[in-house]
């Protein structure tokens, strides 16, 4: 095995038993980096210099340290939009293209405070909206299986960095499937935690009542161990929670009860994505756990929902890019003048059109109409997850609808790009957690398999991930 293929626990152990040193793991990366990112483009910044001095204090620490912490000396890659001090952060936008993090976020300061080695920042739709990086103002990421298709979004930089063994591990944002899409699209694990699970503090908002950070792995037992990492009550962000650490609880495989919802499986789904999603929840069935069909009615609309509520939230977190606050400022004539071409000039096309869409929707006259009976509908997408979860433990259900797609095939059409997401997005509207993990392949291109939980259960879905792994 090379330096690069290790897991985290892997990682761990030979750093402990000497086998390498954290200076020569962080190489390894750096090296696999300048081969192969020069067509991936999965990274916007790296760090060789300040990444190989932390690696060089680990190997100090390892000396004469008794026990480390997992995530000490393990390489990890950030996605743009979450504050690493005194680095770049971008948010894949021309309008922060010069913006330098003032603080950590509470995400990075935990894994600092665990020794972590800081690779760099990743590629990203701007502001995370979209499902393929196209829209980064940096040009797009490539999918490590396949370069002329797209590694999937808004977290694409970071599953192309895991998946091509670029880093580790990495940490991702899925605000309506980010995390998810680019895991299945590149053949890894992406955890979106429960709502309040992760504290927000220093990520880059985007829409706040459906932003969570989680990690992005090559396995789930690395999904648990970055996730444990992370996760936890902050003082700097009031909706963040503290939650039971995770039990090493093993759920007897007979008493599992697993749903898969039918809308899941209707029209627009590629035959080649269903059939490798049927055959692995047949794969738990013939290990001996009971599948239900179950009904989640809203599936559809929820869709329509999300792109209702997470334009509105966008266009108000965005309102502060205003050439004065941050980033790009433009020349005017006026304070006004400033405002306007600042925004112009900074701005592409997609985050355009969610800041008119979302101020259009909470417009006085049409927030009835729009806003409101989006939330309406949230509240309906809630109520069909609990009624499941009466009858069963999680559910199984494909990540995308797709294989991943040519560059460019879908970035002309908006709502082709938005259909990316139907799977993915009533998680977020919920806030429950959800973990997506590798089915299978069609021909090289990956599919993933995604297990969706109940609030803080993510204990739940990363055990049947591994049940999967095993299987
Ligand atoms: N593709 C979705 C969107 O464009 C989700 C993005 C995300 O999770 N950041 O809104």
């Amino acid at each position: 095995m090379t330096l690069t293929e290790l897991t985290i626990t892997q990682a761990h152990q030979g750093l402990k038993k000497k086998q390498f040193s954290a200076l020569e793991l962080c190489q390894a990366y750096l090296d696999k980096i300048k081969k192969k990112d020069k067509e991936v483009h999965a990274y916007l910044t790296v760090n060789e210099s300040v990444a190989l001095s932390q690696a060089k204090k680990i190997d100090d620490l390892l000396a004469i340290a008794q026990e480390t912490p997992l995530l000490a000396g393990i390489p990890v890659a950030v996605k743009d939009n979450i504050l690493v001090e005194n680095v770049k952060c971008t948010a894949g936008s021309k309008i922060l293209k010069n913006y330098i993090a003032p603080y950590n976020a509470t995400v990075i300061e935990k894994l600092k405070a665990q020794g972590a080695v800081i690779l760099g920042k990743t590629n990203l739709d701007e502001f995370a909206m979209g499902s393929s990086t196209e829209n980064s103002a940096f040009g797009p990421t490539h999918n490590p299986h396949d370069l002329s298709r797209v590694p999937g979004g808004s977290s694409g930089g970071s599953a192309a960095a895991v998946g091509s063994e670029m880093a580790l591990y990495a940490l991702g944002s899925d605000t309506g499937g980010s995390i998810r899409l680019p895991a299945s699209f590149c053949g890894i694990t992406g955890l979106k935690p429960t709502y309040g699970a992760v504290s927000r503090y220093g990520l880059i908002a985007f829409a706040s009542s459906l932003d969570q950070i989680g990690p992005i792995t090559k396995t789930v037992e690395d999904a648990k161990i970055v996730f444990e990492a992370i996760a936890g009550k902050d003082e700097m962000d009031s909706t963040s929670v503290e939650i039971p650490k995770i039990q090493n609880t093993k759920y007897q495989i007979q008493n599992l009860r697993i749903g898969v919802p039918k809308e899941y499986f209707v029209k627009g789904i590629a035959p080649e994505v269903e059939k490798v999603i049927k055959e692995a929840i047949k794969k738990y069935e013939k290990a001996g756990v009971k599948i239900e069909e179950v009904s989640l009615p809203h599936t559809e609309p929820a869709l329509a929902a999300y792109y209702i509520i997470n334009p509105s939230e966008a266009s108000a977190n965005l309102a502060r890019y205003d050439g004065i606050k941050y980033g790009h400022s433009a020349k005017g004539k006026d304070l006004m003048e400033v405002y306007l071409k600042s925004r112009e000039e900074g701005f592409g096309a997609e985050v355009r059109r969610r800041i008119m869409l979302g101020t259009y929707a909470l417009s006085s006259g049409y927030y009835e109409a729009y806003y409101l009976r989006a939330q309406k509908v949230r509240t309906k997408v809630i109520e069909d997850f609990e009624k499941v979860f009466k009858k069963v433990d999680v559910l199984l259900t494909p990540t995308s609808p797709f294989l991943p797609f040519k560059i460019g095939e879908r970035i002309k059409d908006p709502l082709a790009m938005y259909l990316v997401d139907v799977y993915t997005v009533s998680v977020n509207l919920a806030g429950l957690p959800a973990l997506s993990l590798p089915a299978g392949f069609v021909g090289k291109l990956p599919v993933g398999l995604q297990i969706i939980g109940q609030p803080f259960e993510e204990n739940r879905i990363l055990e049947v991930g591994e049940i999967f792994e095993k299987l």
